[in-house]
């Protein structure tokens, strides 16, 4: 091993991840690291399969002993996020990752490190390779494209795996363990507007509304960060009825996974009214600061711009704005089953306006599928109202949390035994495979662990070596514990 590794335990997990980094694999780029695996895992005796998708599930036999068992699938992604600085050099189809030690943590050298997920890989093969753990069948179920969609998960066949507990290796909290995570799907709304030539008498404006957070629209959603969107669009229309103004553009968002951060406007004013528009300006910058405080870096500018080629006519452009304000965002609930969870959420996460045409898109969660269904019909519904018509995208399934899970009791038992007091229970507002994969599997008992890892999909993503310790070790009691029991 290198000195990065050295001396680091469990040795036989950091042996792997070193493997693991110095192979490419990025989403979609799995081959290589796949053929890799098969390799070591079946020159150990294990059977393997793979299904049309490219996910890759190990057969790992039961020790002597423990053939009665329940069969658990050990669950992990292949395929890391590649993410670089700025001036890094480094090509992710080629080169692996160079990786440091830095007191209790392991980074990369100005890269994604991909211990999401190849932490989770590695303590998986470790435990086909290993020689003294016991443990009943096992099924290791090693999925590919979870970073871009998912599309692994989606696609994997239901035959690979059989196994009637899974434990997901890709949480990032050596303290907690998930138990649930939301579905979502995405709506795009469509609204055609009528163009006017722009009036000459005009003084034509672009306004900039900068400076907010952003963040994931669901692991934030709940912080009730400002939606550059909605914020713009209300000063719009207040600045519309002081001023009967003309628009003659509007953008904002590029992710759907987003809170959006912000906006461009370009709007006319009539000669008369350009003080009246900046008093708009200032009382609605007023107000959004004392409605979110926590949005220090909020700025609302404006330069004057040239005529623009076209603009709007105030009726349509009124009911964009209507629009706009209608459709939902934020949390909509929180869960009866766990206290401080998101159920369902909405995040209206861009507006762009291209010639005649806007385009708007909304991307709804929820833990519950009538929920979503509920918030996709109230954004089908808001647009039917305004004259516009919907593409709906396909949904994908959230997990809700079951307080009574076999696996979360065994879990938690064997967590208070190593480290004398309880793991918390978290679930994420956001997909998970384990969603995606329990709707294959329905009676599939599920939950889901990891070391702790920090900023995930950025270079300064880093892996504590403690947590991987302390990872292993209960994985291991686990395992053990669930060895000595008879499958039902
Ligand atoms: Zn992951």
């Amino acid at each position: 091993m290198s000195s990065v590794f050295a001396n680091l335990e469990p040795q036989q997990v950091w042996k792997l991840f070193e493997d693991i980094c110095a192979i490419p694999h990025g989403s979609k780029n799995e081959a290589e690291l796949r053929t890799y695996i098969e390799k070591v895992v079946k020159a150990h005796g294990c059977v393997v399969k793979k299904d049309a998708a490219g996910n890759l599930c190990i057969s790992v036999s039961a020790t002597p002993g423990c053939e009665h068992a329940p069969s658990v699938i050990l669950q992990a992604h292949l395929d890391m996020v590649c993410e670089k600085n700025e001036l890094t050099r480094h090509d992710f189809r080629r080169d692996g990752v160079r990786c440091i030690r830095d007191g209790d943590w392991i980074r990369a050298d100005g890269t994604t490190l991909g211990a999401d997920n190849g932490i989770g890989v590695a303590a998986a093969v470790a435990l086909a390779l290993s020689e003294n753990i016991s443990h009943g069948p096992l099924e290791i179920l090693l999925t590919v494209d979870e970073e871009t969609g998912l599309t692994g998960a989606l696609h994997l066949s239901p035959d690979l795996i059989t196994g009637s507990m899974m434990i997901n290796l890709d949480s990032e909290n050596s303290h907690a363990v998930c138990i649930g995570c939301a579905g979502g799907g995405g709506v795009t709304s469509m609204y055609e507007l009528e163009l006017e030539a722009p009036k000459k008498n005009y003084l034509w404006r672009d306004l900039w509304l900068t400076g907010l957070q952003g963040g994931h629209s669901g692991m934030n959603i709940h912080e009730n960060r400002a939606n550059a969107v909605k914020l713009m669009a209300r000063l719009l229309r207040t600045i519309d009825s002081a001023c009967a103004m003309r628009l003659a553009d509007f953008q904002s968002g590029d992710k759907h996974n987003a809170i959006p951060r912000e906006a461009r406007a370009c709007i006319g004013i009539p000669e008369g009214k350009i003080n009246t528009m900046q008093s708009c300006l200032s009382d609605m910058f007023d107000r959004f600061k004392n409605e979110y405080p926590h949005e220090p870096l909020l700025e609302i500018t404006e330069q004057s711009v040239s005529l623009p080629a076209h603009c709007y006519t105030q009726e349509t452009t009124r009911v964009l704005l209507n629009l706009l304000l209608a459709f939902p965002h934020g949390v909509l609930a929180m869960s009866r089953t766990m206290s401080g969870l998101v159920e369902t959420s909405n995040n209206l996460s861009s507006v762009h306006l291209s010639g005649k045409s806007c385009t708007i898109h909304n991307t709804p969660r929820s833990s519950r599928p009538e929920r979503l269904a509920a918030v996709i019909e109230q954004i089908c519904a808001v647009t039917e109202l305004a004259g516009g018509k919907t593409i709906q995208e396909p949904t994908y399934p959230g997990w809700e949390p079951n307080p009574d899970s076999e696996l979360l009791r065994l879990y938690e038992q064997v967590y208070a035994e190593v480290f004398g007091h309880a793991p918390f229970r978290e679930a994420v507002h956001a997909g998970l495979e384990c969603g995606i994969i329990g709707q294959k599997k329905p009676d599939l008992d599920m939950i889901a662990i990891g070391p702790d890892i920090r900023n995930c999909h950025s270079p300064h993503e880093a892996v504590s070596i403690t947590s991987v310790q302390k990872f292993w070790t209960v994985l291991v009691r686990l395992l053990e514990r669930i060895g000595k029991m008879k499958a039902a």
